[in-house]
């Protein structure tokens, strides 16, 4: 029966491909992808002639309905994006959506993920954190979502444009208080990479000293909302406030 592979490809370094993907790219009737020109680049680099189809994010839905029917032909398909694993802020949603939904199998490799990455060096809690992908542009939206999150216990992974990061780092600043621990990595994988982490106020300091360091691809990473480890219990603050009364 045919089959829709879910294929990441690297994220900067193309020694991250796996031998798996390469493989099942090779095999494969045809590629979907976000882009065919970038896609077709790395197809060239590995000497695979798979034939490609855009599935751009704006008619998604559309061309989502074609590739179910290919595969319902018995055609196989695998699914990529411009970079790191389908789905994880870029185009497939609809698409596995659609062949879960028509009993067409769906198999994921696994591969490149920026935010995988960049959680794994950062020195963060990992044993619980959330993705939140990109942030809200317009300012009001984004500090209402980072409100929304000030009490967020898990570490926090985003997404964010180098345009934006110095901003969002303020926003931070203001939201989550200066002492919240941030790390920034950029480039990953490639020439230019770094990791650095800092508590808020100072990453904006860092930040702002040199336009280089917000350059680039970028995971920005949140500490979780610490619990005051002197604060007591709601219920002993009570007693503890009851008692007093009585003795003064
Ligand atoms: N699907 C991709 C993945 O699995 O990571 C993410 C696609 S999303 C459209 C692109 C964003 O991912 C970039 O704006 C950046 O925030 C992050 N990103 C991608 N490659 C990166 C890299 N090499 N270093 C740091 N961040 C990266």
């Amino acid at each position: 029966a045919a089959v829709l592979y879910i294929v990441p490809t690297p994220i900067g370094n193309l020694g991250d491909i796996s031998q798996r993907a390469l493989d099942t790219l090779q095999a494969v009737d045809v590629i979907a992808c976000e882009d065919t020109r970038h896609t077709g680049k790395l197809l060239s680099h590995y000497q695979i002639g798979t034939p490609t189809w855009a599935l751009h994010d704006h008619n998604e839905q559309y061309k989502a309905d074609q590739l179910v029917s290919r595969l319902q032909e018995g055609k196989s398909i695998a699914l990529v994006s411009d970079a790191g694993t389908p789905l994880i802020s870029d185009p497939g949603y609809h698409l596995v959506n659609r062949c879960r939904e028509a009993g067409v199998q769906v198999v994921a490799l696994p591969g490149p993920c920026a935010a995988v990455t960049a959680l794994s060096a950062a020195g963060l809690p990992t044993d619980r954190f959330v993705f939140e992908g990109f942030l809200p542009a317009k300012d009001k939206a984004r500090h209402d979502k980072l409100e929304s999150l000030k009490d967020e216990p898990r570490t926090m992974v985003f997404y964010e444009s180098p345009r934006r990061l110095l901003e969002t780092v303020a926003a931070l600043v203001t939201v989550m208080g200066p002492e919240r621990r941030l790390v920034v990595s950029r480039e990953l994988t490639k020439a230019f990479e770094t990791t650095h982490g800092l508590p808020a106020e100072q990453m904006l300091a860092w930040l702002q000293e040199d336009s280089n360091r917000c350059r680039g691809e970028i995971v920005l990473m949140v500490a979780g909302h610490k619990a005051d480890a002197d604060a007591l219990p709601v219920a002993a603050q009570k007693t503890l406030s009851l008692l007093s009364a009585d003795l003064g």
